[in-house]
C-alpha cells in the first residue's frame, strides 16, 4: 500500500511484546457539532464539569436562539462516565431524541447525540490523534478558502455574531472592513491569470500580517476580502484602514518573474452609536462605501459616516443576521 503524507502517522504499529505490556490511556472525548453552527467544529472536553449555553461565562458558547444562555451542563462521575443536565433551559436538552427533565442527571455514552434547543446537534465521541487530525483537516477544508488560505466568506459570517457579542462584553464596537483590489482585471490582462492567482495570494499574506488576534478577515470572493476588527471608536477603525491601505501599496509583489503593485480601495464601517446594528446592515453600509471608494479615484479609505438608508430598512427587517 502506497502511504504518503500525514496518513502515515496513523500507521505506525505496536510490535507484539509492546502491545502486551501496553497499557491503554483513555482517549479524549470531543463534542463535534453535527447538526446548526458551524458543522464539524470539534470541541474538546477536559475531566471538568463543561457548562454548555448561549452566554459568553460558559465553557462553550453557541449562538443559537433556541439555546438558553445556560442551558447544561456535562459532568463525571468517579469512575469517567459522562452525565449530562439540563439546568432549566428555555427549549429542552435531549439526548439521542429523549428530552431530559430539568437538573436530573443523564448518562451520555459514545456516540450519543446531544440537542441543545431546536436545531444544535452535538455528537459526544472519543477521538484518536489519527481521528482527531484527520476531522481538524476536513473542517479547516470546509472553512478556508482554497487559494489564499484564509477563511471563506461562510466562515466570516458565521463567526461575525459571536465577535460581535465579545465586542458588546469588552464595551467595544465591530468595524467591518470591505477591502477591493483595484483595476484587478488588469493584471490578469496582462500578466495572466497564474499571475493574478499569485497576486492574490500576496494580498492574502499581507491582510494576514495586519490582523491582531482579535481580528477576524476573509476572503469575500473574487478580489474582494472582509476584515472585522474590535473598535473603541470610528478614528481608530479609520487608522487601522489606513495602516492596510499603505501597507498593501507599499508591498512590491513578484509573479511570472515580473514586480507589480497593487493598491486597494476599502469601505469602512461601523457599529458604534447611529450606524446600522445588524451584520448585514454593517455589510451593506461597507460595500456602499467601497462603492464610493472607487467612484472617489480607487486606493482610499472611506467610512460610510451616516448609516444608509436601505441598511436601516434591512437591519429592521425579520432578515437581520444578527444584533450587535
Ligand atoms: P475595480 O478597481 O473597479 O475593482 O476593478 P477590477 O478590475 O478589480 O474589478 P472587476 O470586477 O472588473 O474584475 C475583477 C476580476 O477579478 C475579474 C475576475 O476574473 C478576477 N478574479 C476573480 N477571482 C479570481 C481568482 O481567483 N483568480 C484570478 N486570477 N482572478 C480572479
Ligand atoms: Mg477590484
Ligand atoms: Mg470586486
Amino acid at each position: 500500500m502506497d502511504v504518503k503524507g500525514n496518513t502515515q502517522i496513523c500507521l505506525s504499529p505496536v510490535r507484539e511484546s509492546e502491545e502486551r505490556t501496553q497499557i491503554a490511556a483513555p482517549l479524549p472525548m470531543y463534542l463535534i457539532m453535527v447538526r446548526g453552527g458551524m458543522t464539524g467544529t470539534m470541541l474538546r472536553l477536559g475531566g471538568e464539569p463543561t457548562s454548555l449555553g448561549r452566554s459568553g461565562e460558559n465553557t462553550y458558547q453557541f449562538h443559537d436562539a433556541t439555546v438558553s444562555r445556560r442551558h447544561a451542563v456535562l459532568s463525571y462521575d468517579s469512575d469517567g462516565r459522562a452525565w449530562l443536565t439540563d439546568v432549566g433551559s428555555s427549549n429542552g436538552t435531549f439526548v439521542d431524541g429523549k428530552k431530559l427533565a430539568p437538573n436530573k442527571p443523564t448518562r451520555v455514552e459514545e456516540g450519543s447525540r446531544i440537542q441543545l434547543g431546536a436545531a444544535l446537534v452535538l455528537k459526544y465521541v472519543s477521538l484518536d490523534p489519527c481521528d482527531e487530525r484527520f476531522q481538524r483537516e476536513m473542517f479547516e477544508r470546509a472553512v478556508r478558502d482554497n487559494l489564499t488560505g484564509l477563511y471563506n466568506r461562510a466562515y466570516f459570517l458565521e463567526q461575525i455574531g459571536p465577535l460581535c457579542d465579545r465586542n458588546v462584553q469588552r464595551d467595544l464596537g465591530l468595524a467591518i472592513l470591505m477591502v477591493d483590489i483595484d483595476r484587478f482585471k488588469q493584471i490578469n490582462d496582462e500578466h495572466g491569470h497564474d499571475a493574478g492567482d499569485t497576486v492574490l495570494r500576496e494580498v492574502a499574506r499581507v491582510l494576514r500580517e495586519s490582523t491582531r488576534l482579535e481580528d477576524l478577515v476573509a476572503r469575500y470572493g473574487g478580489e474582494e476580502f472582509v476584515f472585522a476588527l474590535p473598535v473603541a471608536s470610528l478614528e481608530q477603525a479609520v487608522e487601522r484602514a489606513e495602516r492596510v491601505r499603505i501597507h498593501l501599496a507599499q508591498r512590491a509583489m513578484h509573479a511570472n518573474g515580473k514586480q507589480l503593485h497593487v493598491t486597494v480601495s476599502i469601505g469602512l464601517s461601523c457599529s458604534l452609536s447611529g450606524w446600522p446594528r445588524s451584520i448585514s446592515g454593517l455589510i451593506s453600509a461597507a460595500d456602499e462605501a467601497l462603492y464610493e471608494a472607487k467612484l472617489n479615484g480607487r486606493n482610499r479609505v472611506v467610512p460610510a459616516f451616516k448609516p444608509p438608508l436601505a441598511s436601516l430598512r434591512r437591519t429592521e427587517s425579520a432578515d437581520a443576521m444578527a444584533v450587535c
